[in-house]
């Protein structure tokens, strides 16, 4: 099936550079990725083939800076092109997200923040060690940071613990929902820094270290049988006096506490796969009404007022969902305003809920034949109930967040 692009490059003036990574990231999820994708599900099994193909296609360095030998793709060209990826796979696009993250957020959204000269050499020293990694050997890197507690919801410092001993970090604790785990290269990890071991817990003094899979105390448990998003193997990690050396840190210490608070849209990196399931829901309504889905009979439903009127809300949905998403992103900056923040949760929100919504309502329109196992529908509606659990932006916490926000000021309390 020939798609055209979710966001058209002229409507939506896309940059030349949006609109090159986009088509190219389409063209590889729409031939390979998407006939894969049920298989994976299936299976709960990683898309190894995928990220061979992503490599050969030089797209793990994505966001690595052009200066580093990348595409230097920033925050928003990013997302726009790896919502075409969920379209095609949903556990492809969250997996390739953790992935993406360590480059991303060690580059453009730290080249965008203001530091003194001698850190930003350091950094610069550090993040080059995984670049070239990515670059020449193909590494891929996990992004583990939830611990079932609060502080993936980002309320207190990590349990997971780096104590400082020579020549680099003794990494201990626990990490559940770790997607890639067992098959990534590297997990960039986010830990609690401590000189002593009994220092206290403090967020600012977070770590973002890379613990090599194969380095000894590293241990992957539990099953990943999921509902949805099986493909992703977000298996539970346990790091057992894991010996790390200094080279492996991600960021210098305490740089990390300041770029999440000063930089709140590096956690919308999560929506781009449910922006684009939401859209592969629209999609496949559309050719199953026409009659046109590979593989079912060439049966048209399209002339049924209550089917029309029902692709009518889907694309009302659609556009809704696109255009706050499109805005959030595109005004993603540092220290961003009160009512851009607001609007991030809005648009984290509504894309998380409504992909889920829209494989609702793809369901109910397309009729019975279409919750077969062979066809993405089923999938569709599994992976995107997952999107709204992802913290630390789940989507109660975005209400919590937004409503609090709209009804008091900094500083504002209530006497009683
Ligand atoms: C498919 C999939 C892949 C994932 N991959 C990764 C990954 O690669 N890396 C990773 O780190 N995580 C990943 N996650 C994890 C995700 O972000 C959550 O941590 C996960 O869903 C499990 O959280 P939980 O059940 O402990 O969350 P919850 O119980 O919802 O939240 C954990 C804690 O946060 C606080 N909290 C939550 N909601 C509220 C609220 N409304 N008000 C106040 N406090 C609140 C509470 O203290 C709570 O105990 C993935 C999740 C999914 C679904």
């Amino acid at each position: 099936m020939t798609l055209s692009p979710i966001f058209d490059p002229h409507s939506w003036k896309l940059t030349r550079q949006q609109a090159d990574l986009c088509e190219r990231v389409r063209e590889l999820a729409t031939e390979r990725f998407a006939p894969r994708a049920n298989v994976y599900d299936r299976d709960a099994t990683f898309p190894t083939e995928n990220y061979r193909d992503l490599a050969d296609a030089g797209l793990l360095g994505i966001c690595i800076p052009k200066s580093e030998g990348g595409n230097g793709a920033d925050l928003k060209t990013y997302m726009l092109a790896a919502a075409e990826l969920g379209r095609a796979c949903g556990a492809t696009a969250l997996t390739f997200n953790m992935h993406v993250s360590s480059c991303l957020w060690t580059g453009d959204l730290l080249d965008r923040l203001e530091m003194n000269a001698v850190i930003r050499a350091e950094h610069h020293e550090m993040r080059r060690v995984h670049y070239r990694r990515i670059l020449d050997e193909g590494a891929v890197y996990a992004q583990p940071f939830s611990e079932g507690n609060a502080a993936a919801a980002g309320f207190k410092a990590f349990g997971t613990t780096a104590l400082k001993v020579d020549g680099g970090w003794l990494i201990n604790g626990r990490k559940i929902f770790a997607s890639l785990a067992g098959h990534a290269d590297y997990y960039g990890t986010l830990c609690t820094g401590l000189s002593a071991p009994d220092d206290s817990h403090l967020r600012r003094n977070t770590m973002y270290i890379a613990v090599p899979s194969d380095a000894e105390g590293v241990r992957v448990e539990g099953t990943w049988d999921t509902m949805g998003m099986r493909g992703t193997v977000s298996r539970t990690l346990v790091f057992k006096d894991v010996f790390v050396a200094d080279r492996e840190q991600l960021m210098p210490r305490g740089v990390y506490a300041a770029a999440a608070s000063r930089w709140p849209h590096m956690f919308m990196t999560l929506t781009p796969t449910y922006m684009g399931i939401a859209q592969a829901c629209h999609d496949f309504t559309v050719a199953y009404l026409r009659g046109e889905v590979p593989g079912t009979p060439p049966v048209k439903r399209r002339m049924y007022p209550t089917k029309q009127i029902a692709v009518a809300e889907m694309q009302i949905m659609l556009e809704q969902t696109k255009a706050l998403w499109f805005q959030a992103i595109s005004e993603a900056r540092p220290d961003p305003g009160k009512s851009e923040l607001m609007r991030a949760w809005a648009a984290q929100h509504t894309v998380m809920e409504n992909a889920n919504k829209l494989a609702q309502l793809a369901i109910r329109t397309c009729g019975g034949q279409v919750i077969m196992r062979s066809l993405p529908v089923e999938r569709f509606y599994r992976d995107s109930r997952c999107g709204s659990l992802m913290l630390p932006w789940t989507a109660e916490l975005c209400l919590d967040m937004l409503g609090k926000a709209a009804l008091y000021e900094s500083g504002e309390a209530d006497d009683d």
